[in-house]
């Protein structure tokens, strides 16, 4: 499971930078993310500034 609350989210880009799997891209209305790309892996959410994303790692 993975979330964004998007109210919280500057569109700094860190979380983009990290994703190993290229699952994330900054646009005009925020962050997309896709879900088949997604591997769970939490490393956005750490990277994250404001603690916008959630993941339930290791689903
Ligand atoms: S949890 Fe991992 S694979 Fe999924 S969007 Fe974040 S960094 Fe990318
Ligand atoms: S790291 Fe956090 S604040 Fe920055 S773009 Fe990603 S979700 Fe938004």
């Amino acid at each position: 499971m993975w979330e964004i609350d998007r109210k919280k989210c500057l569109r700094c880009g860190a979380c983009v930078g990290v994703c190993p799997k290229l699952a994330l891209e900054l646009k005009e209305s925020g962050i997309n993310h896709d879900e088949k790309l997604c591997i769970e892996c939490g490393l956005c959410k750490r990277i994250c500034p404001m603690g916008a994303i959630k993941v339930e790692e290791g689903m």
